[in-house]
């Protein structure tokens, strides 16, 4: 059997995750380098072994049952401007720095782009996957391209923004390229100009109470982080995968018939379309606080299931979820989807 440098066998993958469920990965090994991600991937060819990509584990949910792949987690540090004017920066980064350094470095330099996805757990290289975003700003906004190890054509490859298929917390690695490129660095632009008005109502309060009208980066940092410290709890402290469900999209018809029936719903413009809050639609639904197969609702924030003490397993959340998404079924007509990827 051709060797692997650093391999490790049935590694329990639960504290790799901050949800902290499931069972072990048949082999895991950590990458630092482009050289060790694709030495990575031609051991996995040669031994017909698949291969799941891992950054921090803020948004996946492991099978009891384990993974039997070779889990990949990704190491690859770099922060680095590649061009700059008096107007804007390019910024390359590695795909395993931990995302929210990364925003607070730029935050440093006064550059904006990436200021109010502050406190976004996970890794730089995942943020694309999801298109992660918070308060207004995606990375999709700021990404202009990003490399990979194509594991399909056994190369390394950039693939363009306009490549990815970005939409809302979607991309084309969650849907026709899953399990197919490992990205290991990201390229950003962000300017140097005062950053865009915030328009999301709790960042706009927040400002509002603090008595700020032009914001800075960093101060729209602050706001965020004060924010989120207040309605979602430390993955490090409490085990969880931040939202679990995906806030649905839905046309104008569809909305105007759930006002019908329920006037106070949230609704957002969300291109051509409305987005709808799931946080509301549990909470509706009377979930928040409430606990249920060892897993607790976060009382700030009905859309954050939390595992305290870590307790709870896989096949009780599998649990949870189908309790979930019938009961908004039945008094919503709405399906709701969970935004972590369920990896077995
Ligand atoms: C408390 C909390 C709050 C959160 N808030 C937000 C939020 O506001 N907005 C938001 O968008 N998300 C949020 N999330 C979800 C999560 O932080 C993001 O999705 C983050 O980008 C995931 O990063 P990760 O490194 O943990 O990825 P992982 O969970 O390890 O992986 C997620 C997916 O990305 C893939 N992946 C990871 N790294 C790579 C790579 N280098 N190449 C290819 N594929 C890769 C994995 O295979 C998997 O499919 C939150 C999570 C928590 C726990």
């Amino acid at each position: 059997m051709q060797q692997l440098k650093n391999l490790q066998e049935q590694v329990e993958l639960a504290p790799y995750t901050t949800m902290k469920v499931g069972g072990p990965a048949d082999y895991l090994v950590v990458v630092r380098t482009a050289a060790e991600v694709k030495a990575a991937c031609d051991w996995a060819a040669a031994q017909n072994v698949p291969v799941f990509v891992l950054g921090e584990g803020s948004n996946i949910v492991v099978s009891g049952e384990g993974v039997h792949k070779l889990v990949m987690k990704v190491e690859l540090a770099g922060f680095e401007a590649i061009t700059e004017d008096d107007t804007a920066v390019t910024l390359r980064v590695g795909a395993g720095e931990h995302w929210d350094g990364v925003v607070e470095r730029t935050v440093e330099q006064g550059w904006a782009g990436i200021e109010a996805m502050s406190m976004i757990p996970g890794t730089a290289g995942a943020a694309p996957v999801q298109n992660a975003g918070a308060y207004g700003q995606e990375i999709a906004n700021t990404l202009v391209e990003l490399e990979a190890y194509d594991m399909n054509e056994h190369r390394f490859v950039t693939l363009k923004r306009a490549d990815c298929g970005f939409a809302y917390r979607h991309s084309r690695f969650k849907g026709d390229w899953a399990g197919r490129f490992v990205i290991t660095r990201v390229t950003l632009r962000l300017s140097k100009q005062p950053p865009a008005e915030p328009t999301y109502a709790s960042l706009r309060r927040w400002l509002d109470e603090n008595a700020i009208a032009k914001p800075t980066v960093a101060q729209i940092r602050e706001g965020v982080m004060a924010i989120r410290a207040r309605i979602l709890p430390d993955p490090s402290v409490v085990p969880n995968s931040g939202s679990f469900f995906k806030n649905p999209i839905v046309d104008g018809a569809r909305l105007a018939e759930l006002k019908k029936r329920f006037p106070d719903i949230p609704s957002y413009e969300y291109e051509d379309k409305f987005k709808l809050s799931a946080g509301w639609i549990l909470d509706q639904c009377g979930f928040k606080g409430q606990e249920h197969f060892g897993f607790k609702f976060w009382t700030g924030h009905a859309l954050v299931i939390t595992n305290p003490g870590g307790s709870a397993g896989y096949d009780d959340l599998l649990k949870l979820v189908d309790l979930i998404v019938r009961t908004a079924q039945d008094k919503f007509g709405i399906t709701l989807e969970p935004e972590p990827l369920f990896v077995g």
